[in-house]
C-alpha cells in the first residue's frame, strides 16, 4: 500500500467518521460537483503538516493556509467561502487531521524501529 493510502484511511475512519457530510453508508455525501479538500488536496496536507511539530494548532493553521489553500478555493484575498461557511472539513476538524497523521506516523517510526527497539 502506498505511503498516503494510509493516511487517508486512517483520515476516513476519524475525519470522515464524525463529518455531517457523511452518509450513513459511510460515503461521502457532498454533492457529485464537490470535491472535498481532505480528499483532493492530501498531499499537499500531509507535507504542510509533517512540515510542523507543535502542540499549538495554530502553525498547523498558518501551514494549511499558506501551503494548500491558495491551489485550492482560496481567493487572492485569502478569503475561502467554504471555510468561511464552515464547510470545510480540513478547517473545521484541523486539530483531529493533525492528531490522526500524528498517530499514523508514530505507528511507522514504530514499524521501522522494530520489535523491542524503541
Ligand atoms: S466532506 Fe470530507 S470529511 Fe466529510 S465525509 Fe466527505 S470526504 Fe469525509
Ligand atoms: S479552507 Fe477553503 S481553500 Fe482551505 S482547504 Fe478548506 S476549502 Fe480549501
Amino acid at each position: 500500500m502506498e505511503r498516503i493510502e494510509l493516511f487517508r484511511e486512517a483520515l476516513k475512519e476519524r475525519v470522515c467518521g464524525i463529518c455531517f457530510d457523511r452518509n450513513d453508508d459511510g460515503t461521502c455525501g457532498l454533492p457529485k460537483d464537490q470535491t472535498c479538500a481532505l480528499e483532493a488536496h492530501l498531499p499537499e496536507i500531509l507535507k504542510a503538516v509533517e512540515s510542523i511539530h507543535s502542540v499549538d494548532l495554530s502553525p498547523y493553521v498558518d501551514a494549511i493556509r499558506s501551503e494548500v489553500c491558495p491551489n485550492c478555493s482560496q481567493d487572492a484575498e485569502g478569503r475561502c467561502v467554504f471555510r468561511e461557511s464552515f464547510d470545510c472539513s480540513v478547517d473545521n476538524f484541523l486539530y483531529l487531521v493533525v492528531e490522526t497523521i500524528e498517530d499514523v506516523k508514530k505507528k511507522e517510526d514504530g514499524l521501522a524501529r522494530g520489535p523491542g527497539n524503541g
